[in-house]
């Protein structure tokens, strides 16, 4: 059977991938050494072997992408029927607001190394999505305005509303990643982070905001190919930043930020996951579960109408048959 033949979402092997690529938080680090980046926990006998695989996982992830969309859809409509106006509406500078008894959020934070894949996760299982309710922030240098604040503040307001999947393009953690290994802060300053991060991240779960963390786990020999076709390929030039030499003189110390990082800001509600992510269909594939399974938690369904469906029925076959619709039409 090829690839193209399979429309049912064929689930990962040996547990959910929640469970897989979960990081393990006992001790002050995740050993990522011990985490290949080349290995595919999960991936199902049925993805077959060699490059078929390729083919079938990115199969799969349209499929999953359809769900993914669904799931998506009834998210913002249970914001919408919670609160009329409220999926619709732009969100306030502030931020929007948080609240127990708000409807939910989904917040999708990406991290990884330069090349990492963030952008090509973003518009592979984001993509599968409906852009209405998506609301995705990337995360640069904080500008003069920003650093007047704490480094939280430009966090709250890039929140998604009740009601989107929001997707962030790296995030607060760089604040205790680039903000260390570049000493951008005395060292006490970004300790005291990891608290500061984990007292947010509870916040923002009892707040209705379902959180998700991933860190796309590259090698340097695969950040060392992917550098190269930037600086090899016109077309990629724009992607490639002086700055990335620099960052990966530093690998081991950025894999120990990373490390740390993962262990201590892993609160009950906003766990960390470590996704191989040398080869992009399996990133890809990994992180469309990883989403899907997060949506299941949250046990979405469709609004039930309120208003008289059966008097709204009789009304349109009225209109239809009438003089109603034919003035409306014509109007
Ligand atoms: P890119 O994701 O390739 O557009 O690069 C964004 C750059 O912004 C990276 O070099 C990050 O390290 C940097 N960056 C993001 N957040 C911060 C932060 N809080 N402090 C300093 N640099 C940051
Ligand atoms: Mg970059």
């Amino acid at each position: 059977m090829g690839a193209d033949d399979v429309t049912e979402i064929v689930p990962p092997e040996g547990g959910t991938m929640r469970d897989l690529l979960r990081a393990g938080s006992d001790g002050d680090r995740v050993d990522l050494g011990a985490i290949d980046p080349r290995s595919m926990p999960g991936l199902p006998a049925a993805a077959g072997a060699g490059g078929g695989r390729k083919a079938w996982a990115r199969r799969q992830v349209e499929v999953i992408g359809a769900e993914l969309g669904r799931q998506q859809e009834m998210l913002f409509a249970a914001a919408k029927a919670a609160q009329p106006g409220a999926a619709t509406s732009a969100p306030t500078t502030g931020g929007p607001e948080l609240g127990g008894d708000r409807p939910g959020r989904v917040l999708l934070v990406l991290q990884a190394m330069d090349c990492g894949g963030k952008d090509g996760t973003i518009k592979r299982v984001a993509g599968a999505m409906n852009p209405l309710g998506l609301h995705i922030r990337s995360f640069g240098p904080p500008t003069a305005e920003e650093l007047r604040h704490d480094f939280l503040w430009r966090i709250r307001r890039a929140l998604p509303p009740p009601g989107y999947v929001g997707i962030f393009n790296r995030s607060h953690y760089e604040d205790v990643l680039v903000a260390r290994v570049d000493g951008l802060v005395p060292e006490a300053t970004w300790r005291a982070r990891y608290d500061e991060i984990n007292e947010f991240e509870r916040e923002l779960t009892a707040g209705g905001v379902t959180v998700v963390k991933v860190m796309l786990h590259i090698s340097r020999a695969e950040q060392g190919e992917r550098l190269l076709d930037r600086l090899t390929e016109p077309r990629k030039y724009w992607k490639y930043n002086p700055g990335d030499i620099d960052a990966r003189s530093r690998w081991d110390d950025y894999q120990a930020a990373y490390a740390e990082a993962l262990a201590r800001c892993g609160p009950a509600g906003a766990p960390w996951f470590v996704v191989p992510a040398d080869r992009k269909w399996y990133r890809d594939w990994a992180v469309a579960h990883l989403l899907r399974e997060t949506f299941d938690t949250l046990d979405l369904g469709y609004p039930p109408a309120d208003f008289d469906v059966a008097a709204e029925r009789a009304r349109l076959r009225g209109l239809r048959t009438g003089q109603g619709e034919r003035r409306v039409n014509e109007a």
